[in-house]
């Protein structure tokens, strides 16, 4: 959306999430200030900062599932805004995972993945489970095909909704603390996936505070703090301490 009467020149085409001056409300409280920020094809990028400080609400918004009041979001060279044809084809090229995996209960795993796609696409249900078995082996849980969610631990659980993601075959994956509601043991096998999925060249934009993860995998990690993109770095300026001193704070708390 954009509350001027030039839109802002889309990025060039290797620029797969692009945020100009991008500021959002929720009523009166100004949840997102100004922000900038690009996501390149094959980089990974990580976002931290303290609780309430816009993470969630600005990785919403790229697939709008938040809308923005005032800049403009590109994603993968389309403006993003309440036109629904847009946004779906916005949405099909984003896939997201959250804290909590949202499987459908009442579905098995392997129906849990090929819902999107049957709806979605022309696949006939054999290829959309084709392609669902190739993504449960990716996420090395293609055994529990059958199973029911409730049958599966809560790491089992966040890798069947990362292989749903990739079902359909995004161009960038948003994952908003997708270990935090993990007990501590299973969230090694979902890094562990996610670690896979960066080395095979996926767009990535992780909320996460596991730095651990952001060490191994990030480009560049962004550090937020009340609505504001405070800092936004290489890996290696981050962790050699080249950070400011809010984010210097936030992080000796966590680590
Ligand atoms: P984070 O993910 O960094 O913890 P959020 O993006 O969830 O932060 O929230 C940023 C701020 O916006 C917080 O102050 C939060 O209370 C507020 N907020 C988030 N969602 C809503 C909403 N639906 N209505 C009103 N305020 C919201
Ligand atoms: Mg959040």
């Amino acid at each position: 959306m954009s509350n001027t009467s030039t839109t802002s020149p889309s990025p060039d085409a290797n620029t797969l999430i692009d945020f100009a001056d991008v500021s959002k409300w929720f009523d009166d409280f100004q949840a997102l200030k100004n922000i900038n920020l690009s996501v390149k094809q094959g980089e990974r990028v990580v976002v931290c900062g303290p609780s309430g400080s816009g993470k969630s609400t600005m990785i919403r918004c790229v697939n709008q599932l938040e809308n923005h009041q005032q800049g403009t979001i590109h994603v993968c060279g389309r403006e993003v805004y309440g036109n629904m044809k847009q946004l779906e084809q916005v949405r099909r090229e984003v896939g997201m995972v959250f804290q909590s995996f949202n499987l459908f209960p009442h579905m098995s795993i392997l129906q849990n993945v090929t819902l999107a796609p049957i709806r979605n696409t022309k696949l006939s249900r054999a290829e959309a489970n084709d392609i669902a078995r190739h993504y449960l082996e990716r996420v090395k849980i293609a055994d529990q095909a059958d199973k029911f969610p409730s049958q599966l631990s809560g790491g089992q659980q966040q890798r069947v909704a990362i292989a749903r993601a990739l079902a359909m075959k995004p161009r960038v994956m948003l994952f908003d603390e997708p270990t935090s509601a993990l007990d501590p043991e299973m969230i090694t096998e979902v890094l562990d996936v996610m670690t896979e999925l960066a080395e095979d060249g996926m767009t990535m934009m992780v909320v996460t505070h596991e730095m651990g993860f952001a060490r191994e995998v990030a480009d560049r990690v962004v550090f937020m703090d009340e609505g504001r993109v405070e800092e936004s770095c290489t890996k290696d300026e981050f962790f050699a301490g080249g950070r400011g001193e809010r984010a210097q704070a936030f992080l000796s708390k966590i680590l």
